[in-house]
């Protein structure tokens, strides 16, 4: 993704996702650390901020947790004289990138949390949108903080059911019904497995087997990674319990109707790898549609179609495969661009998008060229995108976008800025393509998102503002997230 920027000195800021989670159960005994580490590495698309593992012994004391976590990416924190040492045969792990709370490691995850029952370890991908009235609750009955993320107001509601529930799997689900928002959440408690998804759906969460053990996950990919098979979805609403007892128990008390769900389209427009498959839709597959449409739709005369790598390559080859125009790289993308990377000054030469991404001149030189990316944020690396195109000596660059144009805000978990920061906010489509300086312009069709997910129920608020429920009343992402302040930090970070 290449298409976002902050309005100053503007690094290759793109859209993030907030987290990946995984855990992992092994019937027989066996560590598990190991393949938890395997599972976070292909989730690393997910979160480069930080990343951690807490893994327990089902067979030992009650509340023994040994974890690990630290910032940066899953193989700068992790070696392998640390997992070598992580003994247990349950544990969950965790990559992040911080849309709420400050990017430190005290906010780095899995949170591991002692209370009367033993211990509980959490992982959580999502924003709520009512952490705060809950932590307010949670703070006038005593409980201190030590983090500034929803997930730790999670843990403390889970351990606080937990007093009053039979089972973990009721409290975890008797917290759940108190949240409001995204989450996919796996937790360890001393002898179970528990996942639990929101009523929406807004984030994946799936299920695998490899031998004995039992592995949740946000994505596909990482079952494929350790060798695991895939064995179903957790569904929307649903909470699943995992034991050598039982296998998987599944609760559906806190499930919707299958029309009101509302997964994040976004996933399959780009967060997800193209390996995944979520709620039994290939993301390639969706993406190779999205292009498909846009060739219908948006079609041009052209002698090549390429994408901004890595995400629009999937929907450049739909385009392609549709219009009969061939298909080629067009860009080469230095992908070890790290989190203590030393960002250009603003003066500086070196531009931020060309150390990311450079042209092959020889692919461009003298064609009409049809460039495909997966959304626009703020425009200006679009607009510098389509510039080097043209330096390279692209005759034409026609853009197409495989989505609908942002014209709001998300606050489920998805960085994106308030309207007015928005490139389409009270814009014509006309303005917008004379803004990044293509020959012309074209969006995916709002009405194309279903056919493009196989009719599942998903969740469009950031096209039309139509939120699957109501938005809070004030900006709380501004709350949770100073946007100034960390907007600029995680530009430093990231580039
Ligand atoms: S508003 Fe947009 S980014 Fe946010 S959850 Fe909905 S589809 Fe995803």
């Amino acid at each position: 993704m290449t298409t976002t920027d902050s309005n100053k000195a503007m690094p290759f800021e793109g859209l993030h996702e907030e987290c990946g989670v995984f855990g992992m159960y092994d019937f027989d005994g066996g560590d598990v650390a190991s393949s938890i580490y395997y599972g976070l590495f292909a989730l690393q698309h997910r979160g480069q901020e930080s990343c951690g593992i807490a893994v327990s012994e089902t067979s030992g004391p009650k509340g023994k947790v040994t974890s690990y976590k630290g910032m940066g990416l899953v193989n700068e924190v992790f070696d392998g004289e640390t997992l070598e040492k992580m003994r247990g045969d349950i544990g969950v792990g965790h990559v992040r990138y911080s849309t709420a709370g400050e990017s430190t490691r005290e906010n780095a995850q899995p949170l591991v949390l002692n209370y009367v029952k033993g211990t509980l370890a959490l992982a959580h991908n999502g924003n709520l949108i009512n952490a705060k009235e809950l932590k307010k609750d949670l703070e006038y009955t005593g409980a201190i903080f030590q983090t500034t993320i929803d997930s730790e107001v999670i843990a403390y509601h889970i351990a606080r059911e937990r007093l009053q529930s039979k089972t973990a799997e009721e409290a975890v689900r008797r917290a759940c019904m108190k949240l409001k928002g995204a989450y996919a959440l796996v937790v360890a408690s001393p002898r179970k497995l528990i996942g639990a998804r929101d009523p929406f759906g807004f984030k994946p969460l799936c299920i695998g087997k490899r031998d004995n053990a039992y592995i949740l996950a946000s994505e596909t990919c990482a079952l494929d990674t350790i060798g695991a098979e895939f064995v179903r979805d957790v569904l929307p609403g649903e909470v699943v319990t995992i034991t050598p007892e039982k296998g998987v128990e599944s609760d559906m008390e806190m499930a919707l109707p299958k029309e009101k769900e509302a997964r994040c389209i976004f996933e399959y427009i780009y967060f997800a790898r193209p390996d995944s498959h979520i709620d039994g839709v290939s993301v390639y597959g969706s993406r190779i549609k999205a292009g498909k449409f846009l060739a219908m739709d948006s079609p041009v005369e052209a002698d090549l179609v390429t994408g901004v790598p890595e995400s629009g390559n999937a929907a450049a080859l739909g385009y392609s495969l549709q219009s009969g125009i061939p298909y080629g790289t067009a860009f080469v993308k230095n992908g070890y661009v790290g989190r203590t990377f030393i960002k250009p000054k603003q003066s500086s030469r070196e531009s931020s998008v060309r150390i990311k991404l450079n042209v092959l001149k020889e692919a461009v030189a003298g064609k009409r060229v049809v460039m495909i990316d997966d959304s626009i944020v703020r425009g200006t690396t679009s607009d510098r995108i389509v510039r080097m195109l043209r330096e390279a000596g692209a005759t034409e660059v026609h853009v197409r976008i495989s989505s609908p144009p942002f014209l709001w805000p998300c606050y489920f978990g998805t960085d994106i800025p308030e309207r007015e920061q928005l490139i389409a906010y009270k814009r014509s489509i006309e303005d917008i393509r004379k803004i990044i300086g293509a020959d012309s312009l074209g969006y995916l069709g709002m009405e194309r998102l279903d056919e493009m997910v196989e009719g599942l129920s998903i969740c469009r608020g950031c096209f039309n503002g139509k939120y699957p429920m109501e938005p809070p009343k004030e900006d709380i992402r501004g709350e949770y997230f100073d946007k100034e302040i960390d907007m600029a930090k995680k530009l430093e970070r990231n580039l």
